[in-house]
């Protein structure tokens, strides 16, 4: 309507066309400007979007990485318990019998010894030794001395008690702790052991063919270093031997 108005040529000299004309015109500039930025907001709009999904996308994706580092992290977590408690097992524990090794006793004997001394129980030490087991690897193989030492092992954990302990102190020799038995006790319970160790037969060896064991036995006393005591059980034990194997001394 205004450009009709500003066309029609009976309005030419008014004195509002050219305000009119004027006006109008800054109109349609204004108008074109608006159109502008109206077209660079919807752009800027878009390219906000376009960013937010990207940004989105690779928060899930960071995430998701994230979440498998976790898992690998925890695979690793759970093989290092794994190879801690392996390390832990093959240093304390003798790789041919799993008896307690000559570590584990130490430690094992300085804890009885000191609770032995603390409580005022008693605690009995016995060396074991395989009589004449040279002559069992000399007559058998090296393969069959294995299998007689395990054997050995297993049968004389399984006679002892649940608190007992018996480890294997060297080649054919085992460590036995026995606390809160008095010696008399501890004597006869050898003497059993001995009977059993006499009685095994061995697939691995000649069928007629028995082993014996020797046994020193001491009691710990509460004034002494708990290797005094077992020295003394290994004096004990070298008398069993003197005194012709398959036997139990005790050193009081
Ligand atoms: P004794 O009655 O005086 O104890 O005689 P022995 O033959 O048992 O004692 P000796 O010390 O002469 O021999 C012990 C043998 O034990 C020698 C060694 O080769 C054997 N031995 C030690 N450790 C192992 C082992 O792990 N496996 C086997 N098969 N033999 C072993
Ligand atoms: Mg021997
Ligand atoms: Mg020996």
């Amino acid at each position: 309507m205004v450009e009709a108005l500003l066309a029609d040529s009976t309005y030419a000299g008014h004195p509002l066309h050219s305000a009119l004309a004027a006006l109008w015109e800054l109109y349609l500039t204004q108008a074109q400007r608006l159109d502008r930025i109206a077209r660079l907001s919807d752009r800027v709009q878009f390219s906000e979007r376009v960013h937010e999904r990207t940004r989105t996308e690779r928060f899930e994706k960071q995430l998701r990485q994230l979440e498998k580092m976790t898992r690998i992290s925890d695979r690793y977590q759970d093989m290092m318990h794994e190879l801690n408690s392996a390390l832990q097992q093959a240093s304390t524990h003798d790789a041919l019998t799993s008896l307690p090794n000559r570590r584990l006793l130490n430690d094992r004997l300085k804890q009885e010894a000191a609770r032995s001394k603390r409580l005022e129980t008693p605690l009995c030490i016995g060396l074991l030794d395989i009589d004449h087991f040279k002559q069992v690897n000399d007559t058998f193989g090296h393969d069959a001395g294995d299998e007689v030492l395990r054997t050995v092992a297993c049968a004389t954990r399984d006679s002892l008690r649940e608190y007992d302990l018996c480890g294997r102190w060297g080649g054919e020799e085992f460590l036995l702790l026995l606390p809160a038995i008095s010696l008399e006790d501890a004597e006869a319970t050898m003497q059993r052991l001995t009977e059993l160790l006499h009685g095994l037969r061995f697939d691995c060896l000649s069928e007629e063919y028995r082993i014996s064991a020797s046994i020193g036995l001491t009691a710990y006393r509460q004034d002494e270093r708990p290797e005094d005591a077992v020295a003394r059980a290994d004096a004990a034990l070298l008398e069993a031997k003197r005194g012709g194997r398959n036997r139990v001394t005790v050193a009081a």
